[in-house]
């Protein structure tokens, strides 16, 4: 059965403008296209900055650094407050941000600065999928990219990856890389994986940060140390240790990237659908 859509007249492929199928997600034509998916530096920042955009013209306020923060994370996505459960906070299959609301200023920060990085992330691969597929985003793309960033190793560089991006936000010694941590201990993966997801975590980090300082600049990362300090909560300086300077050059991180994407959409293709069906149906409920 053929799934691509023909011109008449020519014969040449005409590109869905959405993907919403997942038998279309998978066929030969969208696997060739990943396969040979090349992007330039200047095709990727413009990805970046389009990402960032709507940052560009907001001017951040609150009455607290907490809400400042909030405020800022807003522009991208919802952010929600919770009262239940041990996390911290989360983003859920709707790409909003919940963060608890029982922890002290200071930790909420972190924790929504943390999730802004995750949802951050799953912006860029989005944007970068879309890009290279000719398609706008839908629930079923959506869907795979859930897919992708929650598989074990991919979870363990998205999770270094906003460790990393929180870390930078708040002062020294109250870094903290617990889920990383945890996800570490309890996957069997070789020294060498581990290594190459932490850089792959930290290259997309370095990314994000650099464009989040322009949000979070001096004054706000001053306001940001005086809320700790008011929390009069103390260091552990234990994570400190977890970050790293190694990055990968922009050009090869991101043919890393879409190598990794590939060999993911061809694997899944035939193993994973019944899971994301699942997924599928929890992004169409939200
Ligand atoms: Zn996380």
């Amino acid at each position: 059965m053929n799934y691509d859509t023909f011109c008449i007249r020519c014969g040449k492929q005409i590109n869905p403008i959405t993907i919403d199928d997942f038998d279309i997600l998978f066929s030969e034509y969208n696997e060739n296209l990943l396969l040979n998916a090349e992007i330039t530096d200047e095709e990727y920042l413009e990805i970046l900055s389009n990402i960032f955009m709507r940052a560009e013209y907001i001017e951040i306020w609150g009455n607290s650094t907490k809400n400042k923060i909030i405020s800022l994370a807003s522009v991208f996505t919802e952010c929600k407050p919770k009262s239940r459960g041990y996390e911290r906070g989360y983003i859920f299959l709707d790409n909003n941000i919940y963060y608890d609301d029982r922890l002290s200023d200071s930790v909420q920060i972190a924790t929504i600065i943390h999730e802004l990085a995750h949802y951050l992330l799953f912006s860029i691969i989005e944007s970068l999928l879309c890009k290279i597929l000719k398609v706008n985003t839908s629930p079923t793309l959506q869907s795979f990219i859930w897919y992708f960033i929650t598989l074990p190793e991919f979870k363990i560089m998205n999770e270094y990856c906003a460790h990393t991006v929180e870390g930078r936000f708040i002062p020294y010694g109250y870094q903290n890389y617990g889920s990383f941590n945890t996800l570490v201990q309890n996957s069997n993966m070789d020294e060498e994986s581990l290594e190459s997801m932490v850089i792959l975590g930290n290259s997309f980090a370095n990314e994000i940060i650099v464009y989040l300082e322009k949000y979070i600049g001096n004054e706000l990362r001053e306001e940001i140390k005086i809320q700790y300090r008011k929390d009069s909560s103390s260091p552990n300086y234990e994570s400190i240790f977890a970050e790293t300077n190694d990055c990968l050059p922009l050009e090869l991180k991101n043919r890393v990237i879409l190598n990794l994407l590939y060999d993911i959409l061809k694997e899944t293709s035939t193993e994973a659908r019944k899971e994301l069906e699942s997924i599928k149906e929890g992004i169409d409920l939200n």
